[in-house]
């Protein structure tokens, strides 16, 4: 059996700023304890759960919003995830004197900030991501001016009156569905200005999918609630008309399934860890 692995692998670089932010918080004696992770920091269980080994208190609930965790403490320290937070949820943690370590990955810092810019500037904000992100609650609870859409029904809906629109996305979304949304509000909206903001770690994995050699399967690496990591796999079912099959670990893996297979690819979402894809291709191995 062949196995194709696609490039890139491994960490992308908003992931590692954010682990290496992580780190320095824990490693620095003068950190106020007890450290918190409000949200996981980046979308794998298993870096996560390496943190709270190591003392970290997770704040996680999905039924709770993240104002309303940080609710639930009083002293220490908060480290902010890779996908960043609204201003809602810094003002809550001065407010209550906490120690902040922002470990927002820059390119989310960087849609923040020029969505605030066009704020100030009377603009609309047309934002296109997936319901219930944590990347996109935090960019809608920058202003209630925000537009957020997640699909072209979404879109047949909106009614902008403002000649100011400035549209832009999460970063982690489809670069073909994107295109689409894209001429369509175009058309919808001639003077908008289109700010495409999927990162280039997310561009070039997908980018890998669409150029790849034919397999007979592809095996996209990551975790379930990682939204560029599913992705992926969208993108090899819909772009590439192939199998294609998310595994968390090596365990999820039925090797049954596979063994009579020719060729396999294999690639991984930006926030997987290498020891998880080097760990299925050595059970494919075997
Ligand atoms: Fe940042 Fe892109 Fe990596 Fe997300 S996938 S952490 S936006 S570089």
């Amino acid at each position: 059996m062949k196995i194709n692995k696609l490039n890139p692998q491994g960490f992308c670089s908003g992931v590692k700023y954010s682990l290496k932010m992580l780190d320095d918080a824990i490693n620095n004696p003068n950190t106020k304890t007890p450290i918190y992770l409000l949200g996981s920091i980046i979308h794998n269980k298993k870096v996560t759960n390496e943190y709270i080994k190591k003392g970290l208190i997770l704040l996680d609930d999905k039924n709770k919003s993240k104002e309303d965790l940080l609710n639930s403490i009083d002293s220490g320290t908060v480290i902010f995830s890779a996908h960043g937070v609204g201003p809602k949820v810094y003002e809550i943690a001065k407010h209550k004197k906490l120690d902040i370590v922002d470990a927002t990955c820059p390119n989310v810092r960087i849609i923040h900030n020029k969505i605030k810019e066009h704020l100030n500037k009377g603009y609309d904000i047309i934002y296109i991501g997936v319901k219930n992100h944590a990347e996109s609650k935090a960019v809608l609870d920058i202003s209630n001016k925000i537009h957020f859409i997640t699909n072209l029904d979404d879109l047949a809906k909106l009614k902008i009156s403002n000649d100011l629109i400035y549209v832009t996305n999460q970063t982690t979304l489809s670069i073909l569905d994107i295109d689409n949304i894209y001429q369509i509000i175009k058309d919808k909206y001639p003077n908008s200005i289109i700010d495409n903001k999927i990162c280039l770690a997310t561009t070039k994995r997908q980018q890998a999918i669409i150029n790849m050699a034919p397999a007979d399967l592809l095996i996209v690496v990551g975790d379930i609630s990682s939204s560029n990591t599913n992705k992926l796999k969208e993108i090899g079912i819909n772009i590439k008309n192939i199998d294609t099959i998310l595994c968390e670990d090596f365990t999820s893996l039925d090797i049954d399934k596979i063994k009579s297979l020719s060729t396999i690819a294999i690639t991984s979402g930006a926030s997987t860890p290498s020891y998880l894809v080097d760990e299925i291709i050595e059970k494919i191995n075997k």
